[in-house]
């Protein structure tokens, strides 16, 4: 009998294993379930060459149409999966059909998280997330005015960038000491928060949001004693694991889906990658959620090869990539709290390299500013486990 995989979220994940079924010669049905009515399509654009407008639509999708088609993969889009049962191995969409799965692959991805901010439902009040939200954000900056963000991670910092760059005045409201401070610390945190400035960004860092003011529609933004007064506000604050249909699968949960290194989940015949799989990563012995393109592109592959019965470990390093302004950075690797930080070259210039090194010595991550083509040999010093002292 014919088997069917069935494949929940139409994200680069989701494309990706889809994609890889048939290359690896699966002959079954495959069926892509995306909750969005868009081909599936990939992120990092839309807060950067879309956002801005240099970049077509087209060039955000995974495929072209005719790609599903061409390799009978049945693309649902427009409805969301919102029941699994796993003793009989089906699934349930929003529009009452009913499918049968013999492998099921979930890939919901995230969402913005709205943090308890009064003032939050207002009109004027945006996260980024989707095709839709940065067309509508592109349309807001290109009017010009005040626009405030809040929270200056990557999303955040990315924003602020293509908002400036567009034409608009920009506040960036951070509540740690610099942008960027969770992900990079204070001194390549201050270095981002300098880019910004120089920008002529205001950027206001140690300070939290006490509300967002406005009559049905934003007017202001109080941090402190200061009421920031703005046309529009965008929150940047971190995303969360999209589990509601794990969780209905009764999947364990624990900051995303659960997964094994062959992201293989707490249910037999039950599969999760991309930014909701918490997986097991041998190389760091423990889990790692990563809500990062590479991560997407790259589990997407070997859910699909673990599917068909593959014991292929996922265990590449976390890598993430980021646009601002006239500055590209890569990061590669996962660095702790307490590692020191080795800048090779000089932070008062626009291009230099930054390693985090352990207590022992050893390189666990590291990045660079504008210097293409060094990330693999980061990665190498990092693999290799070479003591490096300075
Ligand atoms: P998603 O892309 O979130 O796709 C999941 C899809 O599943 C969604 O379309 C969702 O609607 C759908 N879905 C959810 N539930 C259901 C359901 N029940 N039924 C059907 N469908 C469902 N990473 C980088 O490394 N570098 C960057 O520069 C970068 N820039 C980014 C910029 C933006 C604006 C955003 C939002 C993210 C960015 N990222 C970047 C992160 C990267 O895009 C994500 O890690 C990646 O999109 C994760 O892919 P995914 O397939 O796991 O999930």
């Amino acid at each position: 009998m014919t088997e069917t995989f069935v494949i929940v979220g139409g994200g680069l994940a989701g494309a990706k294993a889809a994609e890889t079924l048939r290359e690896d010669g699966f002959a079954g049905k495959i069926v892509l379930i995306a909750a969005e009515d868009e081909l599936p399509y990939e992120r990092p654009p839309l807060s950067k060459g879309y956002l801005l407008g240099s970049d077509p639509r087209e060039g955000a999708y995974v495929h072209p149409r005719e790609f599903y088609g061409e390799r009978e993969i049945e693309l649902l889009t427009g409805v969301a999966a919102t029941a699994v049962d796993t003793a009989e191995h089906r699934v349930g969409l929003a529009d009452g059909r009913d499918l049968n799965y013999d492998r099921l692959l979930i890939a919901t991805g995230a969402q913005p998280r709205r943090p308890p901010i009064p003032g939050i439902d207002l009109d004027g009040v945006h996260t980024l997330r989707t095709l839709a939200d940065s067309e509508t954000l592109h349309a807001t900056f290109e009017r010009g005015g005040t626009v405030v963000v809040i929270g200056a991670g990557w999303i955040g910092c990315e924003v602020a960038a293509a908002a400036r760059t567009l034409g608009a005045e920009v506040a960036l409201v951070e509540q740690a000491a610099t942008p960027l401070h969770a992900v990079l610390g204070p001194e390549l945190g201050g270095w981002f928060g300098e880019l910004h400035a120089s920008h002529g960004v205001r950027v206001i860092t140690g300070a939290g949001v006490e509300r967002i003011a406005g009559d049905g529609r934003v007017q202001a933004v109080h941090v402190g004693d200061d009421a920031i007064e703005c046309d529009a506000v965008i929150i940047g604050v971190g995303v969360a694991p999209d589990t509601k249909l794990g969780e209905a699968a009764g999947l364990e949960i624990d900051n995303g889906i659960v997964t094994d290194e062959h992201l293989r989940t707490s249910v037999p015949d039950v599969f999760a990658a991309g930014d909701v799989a918490n997986a097991f990563h041998p190389y760091y012995g423990r889990r790692v959620r990563v809500e990062h393109w590479a991560n997407a592109l790259n589990q997407g592959p070997v859910a699909a090869r673990s599917m068909l019965g593959g014991t292929e470990p996922y265990d590449k390093l976390p890598y993430f990539f980021t646009d601002q302004y006239d500055v590209g950075m890569e990061y590669i690797g996962l660095h702790g709290p307490d590692d020191r930080v080795v800048v090779r070259g000089s932070l008062t210039d626009t291009d230099f390299q930054v390693l985090w090194v352990d207590a022992d010595d050893h390189v666990t991550a590291g990045m660079h500013v504008n210097q293409w083509d060094t990330i693999e040999e980061i990665e190498r010093v990092i693999r290799a486990g070479e003591p490096v002292r300075g």
